[in-house]
Order: C-alpha cells, then structure tokens, then sequence
C-alpha cells in the first residue's frame, strides 16, 4: 500500500524500514500534516502521522479529495484526530493502543528522582566544579504516598515500580483495576482525598472533554503544600497558568512535565536558533523545581521497535480488508 509518512524523525526511520522490509511503498516525509502538505501525498492510498499531526475536519476533506482512505498513528494517544469526522468520511483510522507501558512509566519515574534528588542542579554543579550539597536535600522515596492517577496500561505499570520503591499507592480511576488493587495493595479513593494524601501525584489518563484541566487551581487547592506533580500523559490535563501560580507560591513543591498544553510547533523541533515565542513556557522553564522533556516518555528502542511494527501490520490489514483490532472509527 503506498503509504506517507508524515513527521517522520531521525530517531524512528530505521525502525520503520525494517519493520516494512519493502513490503509497502513507504514515501518518509519530514513534513507536518497540515492542510497545505496534504499533496505530498499524491497518489498514496494511506497516510500515517505522528501525535504533533493533527487530523481536523478540514485536513480530513482535503484527505478525503485525495484518495487516502486509510490512516495509521504511530501514537496510543488519538486526542489529536477528529474520530467523527473521519467516520464520516469512511477513512479508517487504527492507532499503536500498546507498544510498552514501562517506557512511559520508568520516564515518569525518572523526573520524580531526578526532581527529588536535584540531579540535574547536582550535575550541573560538578560542571562548575561546585561540590557543596547544600540546597540539594531530597526526600526518601519509601513510605511516601504515591497518587496514581489513571490506572490503565502505563498506569499500572507506575504502581508495580512505586511498590518496589515501597511508597504506599493510591489510585483514582472511572474503571478499577482489582488485580493491581491486591498486587499493590493499593486503594483506589475518589479525586479529592486522593488529592488530599498523595505526595506525589502522577497522570496516566487519555486527554477528553472530561479530564481537561483535571489539575487546575481547584484540584491543586486540595493537594497538600510541596506535592510534586508529574504529567508524561497530554499536557491538557493540566491547566498551564494555574499550576505556574501554584509553583510561584511554593504550593506545588515540584513538576515534572514531559507533555505541554502549547507543545505543539514547540516539541520535537530544534529550535535553538529561535526567539522563544511562547511567554507561558518561558516562565515555566525558569523554575528550579521543574523538569521539562520534550514529549520523549515514549523513546526507548522496544518502544520504537513495537511501533514500527504494529504500523505495518495496521498497513497490512488496511490493504487486506480485514481488521487489527487496533481500529479507532469501526
Ligand atoms: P489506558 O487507556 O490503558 O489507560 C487510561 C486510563 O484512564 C484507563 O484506566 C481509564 O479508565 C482511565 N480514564 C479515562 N478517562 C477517565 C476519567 N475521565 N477519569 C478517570 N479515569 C479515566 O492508556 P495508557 O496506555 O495507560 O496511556 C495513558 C495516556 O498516556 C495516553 O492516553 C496518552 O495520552 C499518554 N501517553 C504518553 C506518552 C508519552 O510519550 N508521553 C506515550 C504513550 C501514552
């Protein structure tokens, strides 16, 4: 099937052209989907983008005009397709629901310690030949209460490694999970308390109309003074102005962010020769207790492996008329 491939990175192009093996005639483009790079695509039955394309109703039309009757995510997360629209348009669409839950967790767990410990200023000391510890106090992860919200895949994933740490583990979810509830001894609470016991509160929940700015000024009222908060799931989950207020006042003791409200046209880009544009991340990125990575929870090597993978087999069954069970519109 021949397939563009839009934003297609440095990191990933390998993994893609072994995967395929010459099976689909991939076309890589560096481009971001948008209404005007739909004609790269000429002539291809099927396109297949990353989570900074965005599939809007318009791009769906010019999609649609095009010929493209099949869409493959290289992503679990879909909140940046419009499902309705592309129904209408009879365009499949299948997403990678799965390709590995530690890589998102074990990340998760990386700005926590790396927060904790201050790994970063420590480093950054030693490079300045500054060997003091003062001002590099952290806190034993052990015994602390670890709020989890969202238990699904990665989710549950957090909850084993938080175990192994010996944190105590709360949950909060529409959907309990009784096997990691036993596994974990761990307790599922509604929001509120949850918000209420957690010293640290990490985010693994899909970004909808429901859980959009679920971290605001009123949820983060009920945290306790110094939570440290991790978001590594979409940066609309929280609300970006309120949480800088809540870091100014020294509320929220620490964020680890790995996905941002304005990322996109932002992340995944060098843009280092750039004036930064966005004020909000400007300010972001000037508190001492924030750690910022670039949507990269996902990028380890299995995780790329088994996305090149599960893409291509989406491409089979797209050509093959049969289902992947991995559709997002049937
Ligand atoms: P999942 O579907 O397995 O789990 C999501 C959980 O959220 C489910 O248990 C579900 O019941 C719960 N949930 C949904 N809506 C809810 C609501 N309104 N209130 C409470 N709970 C709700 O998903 P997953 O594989 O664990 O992934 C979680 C999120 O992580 C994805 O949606 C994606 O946005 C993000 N993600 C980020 C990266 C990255 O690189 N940063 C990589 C993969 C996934």
């Amino acid at each position: 099937m021949k397939t563009a491939i839009y934003s297609v990175h440095k990191f990933e192009r390998d993994y893609l052209l072994q995967a395929n093996n010459s099976r689909h005639e991939l076309i890589l483009l560096e481009e971001t989907l948008t209404v005007s790079t739909v004609k790269l695509a000429a002539g291809c039955q099927a396109i297949c983008i990353f989570v900074s394309d965005k599939i809007t109703a318009a791009v769906l039309d010019k999609l649609y005009d095009a010929g493209i009757s099949c869409i493959a995510l290289r992503s679990a997360g879909y909140n940046h397709v419009d499902i309705a629209a592309a129904k209408k348009q009879r365009i499949r669409l299948a997403r990678v629901p799965q390709y590995s839950p530690y890589s998102v967790a074990e990340h998760a767990t990386a700005l926590m310690l790396a927060l904790n410990r201050q790994i970063i200023h420590a480093h950054n000391r030693i490079n300045e030949q500054n060997f003091s510890l003062d001002g590099l106090t952290g806190f034993d992860m052990h015994g602390k209460t670890v709020g989890i919200i969202g238990t699904g895949k990665i989710g549950s994933q957090l909850a084993s490694i938080m175990h192994g740490f010996g944190c105590n583990i709360v949950a909060y979810d529409t959907v309990q999970n009784k096997q990691i509830t036993t596994a974990y001894d761990m307790s599922y609470l509604d929001l509120k308390t949850l918000c209420h016991q957690a010293d640290i509160i990490s985010l693994h929940l899909p970004l909808n109309n429901e859980t959009n700015h679920i971290i605001c000024q009123e949820s983060m009222g009920w945290m306790k003074k110094g939570v440290m908060i991790i978001n590594t799931s979409r940066g609309g989950l929280i609300h970006t102005g309120d949480i800088i207020v809540a870091l100014k006042s020294g509320h929220v003791g620490y964020f680890g962010m790995d996905v941002y409200e304005e990322e996109e046209g932002l992340f995944f880009e060098d843009h280092s020769l750039d004036i930064l544009q966005d004020d909000v991340f400007a300010r972001l990125s000037t508190f001492r207790n924030v750690i910022i990575t670039s949507h990269q929870a996902f990028l380890t090597e299995t995780s790329l492996k088994n996305i090149a993978a599960t893409t291509v087999y989406n491409l089979d069954c797209f050509e093959q008329g049969t289902l992947s069970g991995n559709e997002l519109n049937m």
